[in-house]
């Protein structure tokens, strides 16, 4: 049995700690949008309708217009009135200062974005710096306007060319700072009714710069994530100016969150039928391909002891699923694509997520995934994996939900283990759950594994047979359906640290991993027998 082990819950170091990103925390409480409201010099009742107006946008898009942004700002106070054409930098009014604040928070929230691509290269953070530094009168204004120069922005336009959305995190702070000087463009009275609509990429605000560069971080490219994170980009962003403009303790309520998500997820039903099929259709992993039983233990931290001294076992089954779509799209030229790059498995389920009562055996899924190459964009990664975040933990809950639910779903998981099969990976043939490293441990095992028609041809050089009948349709390379494996690297453009060699009208096919050569010889294109060959270990 292959047995997989956890370890949880020893105290983090401080460096651990502080990797732990602190956007990650979720707010839990919910005060009230009507707090106290300090230094007040509008209306208080306006002002609060604005906020109010603003989360009622996020709530239902998930998105902050400009137009509602620019109602903020005004309840911060007016901007102070100048030429169209003066270059003049503007008095270090309150208003001024508040908005100044509001923008440059925006800039320091995405920093880490920054970092994470250009460690070394810390101007967007010396513009954050000198610009609070101006604000709090450290610095006289010509040294903050020494810092505006051509060359910066340009160098942070061609970021955003070259790294995407990560170097909005740069522009956001140069837009920042020109707040600090000038303050925010969009209350001009000759740019006081713009809207989204109206200004394109190379003019936004800090703050929209800002959500951009957020809300791709750790997206993947995925759309179903990049909403959410935007939403709570903006929920942020009120919560940020409600404090500025005076509102004390405002927080947006999370359960608008949670609706919004729900909402980009509406639920599935779940269908009726406790079936293996049912189940990996429902949790959106792909088709139902095979699954196995192994074992898994989890030790528990003990602080008294200093030691992983508990240890809770369990059974778990394996499930394997693959995703049917054998072709992505190409994000530029938007032609469906079959020629593959790689495949490869991810993980949908831990079984250490214990999506079922920690009393019944856990469930692990895998699913196996495409990746492609458009040969007119080969830079583009290009999967076939659907968009949008899934909760798979929350899913197995919801399917094994009703009564005998979760006891038929183990019986089926139980009636279809395959117990007789081989897998092969780069460094190891797993035979009926046994790990075999070498030729020579599959013929030390040969009875133990109940093999039959198996042994060497060939001692001398190394050669074994081992007779596939056996094993039915249960023979896997990495995972893959030795069928699909093969017809997956047929499709290959190159070769990633195996090759299959497909001699077809001898009815042979020949593939090496790592350590092993392979020779399998069909009939009616089922594989019957292979030859092994160890390959000197690297
Ligand atoms: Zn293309």
């Amino acid at each position: 049995m292959t047995t997989e082990r956890r370890q949880v819950g020893a105290p983090l170091s401080f460096t651990e700690k502080f990797r732990f990103p602190i956007w990650k925390i979720d707010r839990v409480e919910i005060i009230s949008l009507y707090a106290v409201r300090k230094n007040s010099t509008n209306n208080i009742m306006d002002c609060i309708e604005v906020f109010r107006q603003a989360e009622k946008e996020i709530a239902e898009s998930g998105k902050l217009s400009l137009t509602a942004r620019r109602k903020i700002w005004q309840t911060m106070g007016e901007i102070e009135p100048r030429d169209r054409d003066s270059l003049k930098p503007r008095s270090l009014t309150e208003p001024l200062k508040k908005r100044a604040y509001l923008a440059l928070a925006c800039a320091k929230k995405v920093m880490p974005m920054w970092c994470s691509v250009d460690p070394d290269d810390k101007s967007p953070q010396n513009l954050i710096k000198k610009s609070l530094a101006y604000l709090d009168g450290k610095i006289k204004v010509k040294e903050l306007r020494a810092e505006r120069k051509q060359s910066t922005i340009d160098a942070f336009m061609n970021a955003v060319d070259s790294r995407g959305s990560v170097g909005s995190a740069a522009v956001a702070a140069w837009n920042a700072m020109v707040v600090t000087l000038e303050d925010e463009s969009y209350l001009e009275p000759w740019d006081s009714d713009l809207t989204d609509e109206d200004i394109d990429a190379y003019e936004r605000d800090a703050a929209k710069e800002a959500c951009v560069a957020w809300s791709n971080a750790y997206t993947d490219g995925d759309n179903g994530k990049y909403v959410i994170r935007e939403m709570r980009f903006w929920a942020w962003y009120l919560e940020e100016a409600a404090k500025i403009a005076g509102l004390e303790n405002y927080r947006f309520p999370p359960r608008y969150i949670k609706a919004f998500k729900e909402k980009q997820n509406p639920p599935k039903p779940v269908p009726e039928e406790v079936t293996l099929e049912s189940l990996c259709e429902f949790l959106g992993v792909g088709e139902y391909v095979y699954n196995i039983k192994g074992e898994s233990e989890i030790s528990y931290y003990n602080k008294k002891t200093d030691n992983y001294d508990k240890t809770e076992y369990f059974d778990i089954y394996q499930i394997t699923a693959r995703l049917p779509q054998e072709y992505g799209i190409c994000p530029v030229c938007k032609k469906p694509i079959d020629n593959i790059e790689c495949f490869f498995a991810d993980r949908g389920l831990d079984w250490d997520e214990f999506a079922v009562p920690k009393k019944y055996p856990q469930i692990d899924i895998t699913r196996l995934c495409l990746q492609f190459r458009c040969p007119n964009h080969p830079k583009e990664w290009i999967y076939n994996i659907p968009n949008g975040y899934r909760n798979y933990k929350d899913g197995v809950k919801r399917y094994i939900k009703g009564e005998g639910r979760l006891e038929k779903l183990l019986e089926e998981l139980e009636r279809r283990t395959v117990t007789k099969y081989c897998k092969v990976w780069a460094d190891e043939i797993i035979i009926n759950g046994k790990n075999c490293r070498s030729v020579e441990e599959i013929e030390n095992k040969k009875e133990e594994l109940g093999l039959v028609d198996t042994g060497w041809i060939d001692k001398a050089n190394g050669i074994y047979r081992l007779d596939l009948r056996q094993f039915l349709s249960n023979f896997f390379v990495f995972r893959f359906p030795f069928s699909k494996f093969v017809q997956y690297t047929k499709n290959m453009n190159d070769d990633t640290g195996y090759r299959a060699v497909l001699k077809e009208d001898e009815g042979i096919v020949e593939f090496e991993v790592r350590d092993f050569r392979f020779k399998c010889f069909m009939e009616n294109g089922q594989p019957i027998y292979m030859q092994i060959e160890q390959r000197k270990k690297l």
